[in-house]
């Protein structure tokens, strides 16, 4: 698809994001990868292995973007996009055994872990909630389930930092363990964004994204991927995904593509908009507490600063109650009320508004996804809101 002479790997990530993922230099070819819609291939001879086929097998338009992840996630393979970010998260867990057991974060992305809690119901695995950020007792609780589970039957779900409690986890550290009891470790790294972390670096062996976030980044596409550097790995991944048929549709894949181009200066502007929010919002009266990789009084500081490129576009702060946390997100005028995260737009959520998520988030806990707007037309918004929840 793309010219295979380009020295990729001597790429910086804000060049792959842009130079990755085009059709090859020839003359009058377009510059951009075309749409291409048709559900099935013409078939001239007797069909040979890796022949498109049929489009719930392969479609052009998937390629350059699995390319560009690919190549931006450090893999030497292909990403796999999918229908969703769950979608993904499934193919992931039907790497684990019958009977095998998968240990997840328990402050994990709320979906992962109830379809978790759903294929433990119905008796395909077993499922064990960790407090990801302490290192010692994860390593011990590994341990003591490899002493009682079948040899690779285990599998290490990531998430770091996690979903909205912004805990960072010693992701080398915990997967070098995994692997030495034999299970397989698996990252989400929507948070992140290979512009921030790429977890194939600490030894990982599966990434998954929520491209709907970060990846595509403008709210209007909800797609899933995963990116492996093992050829067998991706072998099952790309069977589940054909036979289980959570595929994408070629506009959304085309769109999350054209938002690939601008990934570098969103995260850019997005965290840079974070670090100054966060730091004006520690300071705010109205707020309790701040929760921000990158604030030096943050508990996952040290361990992010040593391994991120930067401390994301997610801020969660805690407000004195649940009343004066719904009236912030009544009052704000500029920020959108709703779900989701990664889009241009900040976004701001109470996140126990939703059923799903673990208990042991605060009540009070508000989530704001930080977008590429002036953050000082960002402040005065917020500022305003959480004023206007004091004199109430
Ligand atoms: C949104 C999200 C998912 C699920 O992705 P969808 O595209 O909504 O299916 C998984 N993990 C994280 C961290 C997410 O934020």
């Amino acid at each position: 698809m793309t010219e295979q002479n380009l020295p990729y790997g001597d790429l910086a990530p804000d060049t792959l994001v842009v130079a990755t993922g085009r059709p090859p230099r020839e003359h009058d070819a377009p510059v951009n990868a075309p749409i291409v819609l048709s559900s099935t291939f013409h078939e001239t001879r007797t069909p040979e292995a890796g022949d498109r086929i049929y489009a719930r097998g392969s479609n052009p338009t998937w390629d350059p973007f699995e390319e560009a992840l690919g190549l931006l996630e450090g893999a030497g393979l292909p990403a796999l996009v999918f229908g969703s970010g769950l979608g993904a998260a499934a193919a992931a867990l039907s790497l684990v055994p019958t009977g095998g057991v998968v240990v997840m974060p328990r402050h994990g992305y709320a979906g992962s872990l109830s379809l978790a809690a759903d294929l433990e119901a119905q008796g395909r695995f077993e499922l064990h909630l960790v407090d990801i950020a302490d290192t010692e007792s994860v390593l011990s609780q590994l341990e003591a389930l490899a002493a009682r589970a079948d040899a690779g039957s285990l599998m290490l779900w990531l998430e770091s930092p996690t979903n909205p409690m912004l805990e960072v986890a010693e992701p080398a550290t915990l997967t070098k363990a995994a692997h030495a009891v034999g299970a397989l470790v698996v990252a989400d790294n929507t948070f992140n964004t290979p512009i921030v972390h790429r977890p194939l670096d600490d030894g990982v062996d599966v990434v998954l994204h929520s491209v709907t976030k970060w990846l595509a980044g403008h709210s209007d596409v909800v797609l899933g991927a995963l990116v492996t550097n093992d050829p067998k790995l991706r072998e099952r991944l790309l069977s589940h995904r054909t036979l289980h048929g959570a595929i994408a549709g070629p506009f959304e894949v085309w769109l999350a593509l054209r938002g690939l181009r601008t990934l570098a200066l969103r995260m850019g502007r997005s965290q840079e908009n974070a670090a100054t929010l966060a730091h004006r919002l520690a300071g705010h009266p109205a707020v309790r507490r701040v929760r921000y990789p990158g604030l030096p009084t943050d508990p996952g500081h040290e361990r992010a600063a040593a391994q991120f490129n930067g401390f994301g576009g997610i801020i969660s702060i805690e407000l004195d109650d649940v009343a004066t946390a719904d009236a912030l997100v009544a009052a704000v005028r500029l920020w959108l009320p709703a779900t989701s995260l990664g889009g241009v737009e900040s976004l701001i959520e109470r996140r126990r508004r939703q059923p799903a998520e673990p208990a042991t988030v605060p009540e009070e806990l508000v989530r704001l996804s930080v977008g590429i707007e002036n953050v000082d037309d960002l402040w005065a918004d917020l500022d305003r809101a959480l004023r206007g929840t004091r004199a109430s």
